[in-house]
């Protein structure tokens, strides 16, 4: 059903979300939008301006490294200003009440982690944005030094210590997905009796098959995305409002 209007989909959210007893969101880069960081897909979002790097061209260029730096630092600001939104803020109250067990995202903002939900309680799908790490070792390392180094020193790139080459902690396009995580989202999937699919087109897979699998084991379904997904058909509630108008009734101070 596509709630016909706010009221009614604010309605329908208080039903399902009361009646849950395990409720897993699943949220995408329309739950940030709110706070400053542009999403992938609408108009004037990231993937109008930049091609994304293909994960072997920034394995096998130094060039595509540097771009994809410079490109990081350029949009610091963006992520460093961020604070969590009115959706971050009411999936965190439902979290603190016990409602929801862990937070599975395809965003790399940390702002689930700002909106107080315990970082092992986020199931990153796509990686994070705000640190960096070897691609050989796994060794962690924070952006600023990188970025001192890359500004005065002529775009040096970093490397670590065992020869890796270092990259944010993000997921790229042809890279693979981060196994434990998808295990982790599957099986909270499987385990929910209600899903909450917030501010994703639902077109980047695998991650996009989560919400799915959660209605194939018999949870419920909500999607709410101002645009329509293929999914909707499958859902038990479609909400076409703002992510922070819909969500902003529950949250807890
Ligand atoms: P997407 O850009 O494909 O889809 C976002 C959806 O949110 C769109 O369909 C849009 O209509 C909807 N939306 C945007 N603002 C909204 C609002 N205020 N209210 C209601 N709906 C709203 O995003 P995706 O499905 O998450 O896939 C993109 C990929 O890009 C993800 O894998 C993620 O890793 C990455 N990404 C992350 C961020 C972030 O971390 N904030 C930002 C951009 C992209
Ligand atoms: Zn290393």
């Amino acid at each position: 059903m596509i709630a016909a209007d706010l009221e009614t989909a604010i309605d329908g959210l208080r039903d399902l979300i009361g009646s849950a007893q395990r409720i897993v969101p699943f949220t995408g880069a329309g739950i940030s939008t709110e706070c400053g960081i542009p999403d992938f897909r609408s108009p004037g979002g990231v993937w109008t301006k930049n091609r994304p790097i293909p994960f072997d061209e920034y394995l096998a260029s130094e060039e595509a490294r540097r771009e994809a730096w410079r490109r990081r630092f350029n949009i610091e600001a963006t992520f460093a200003q961020a604070k969590p939104g009115r959706g971050h803020l009411a999936l965190a109250s439902l979290y603190r009440a016990g409602q929801v067990p862990a937070l599975v995202t395809q965003n790399i903002d940390n702002l689930h982690q700002a909106s107080g939900v315990a970082p092992q309680d986020v199931v990153e799908l796509h990686g994070n944005t705000t640190y960096a790490a070897c691609l050989d070792c796994g060794q962690r390392y924070e952006l600023e030094p990188i970025r001192a180094r890359f500004e005065s020193n002529d775009e040096e790139l970093p490397d670590c210590d065992c020869g890796g080459i270092i990259k944010t902690a993000t997921i790229s396009f042809g890279q693979s997905m981060p196994g434990d995580a998808m295990r982790r989202a599957q099986q909270l999937a499987t385990e929910c009796d209600l899903l909450l699919a917030v501010g994703s087109s639902l077109v980047v897979w695998p991650a996009a098959g989560i919400p799915l699998m959660a209605k194939r084991n018999g949870a419920r379904l909500v999607i709410i995305n101002r645009e329509p997904t293929e999914f909707d058909e499958f859902a038990d509630l479609v909400v076409r409002n703002d992510i922070g108008d819909a969500l902003a009734p529950f949250i807890r101070h």
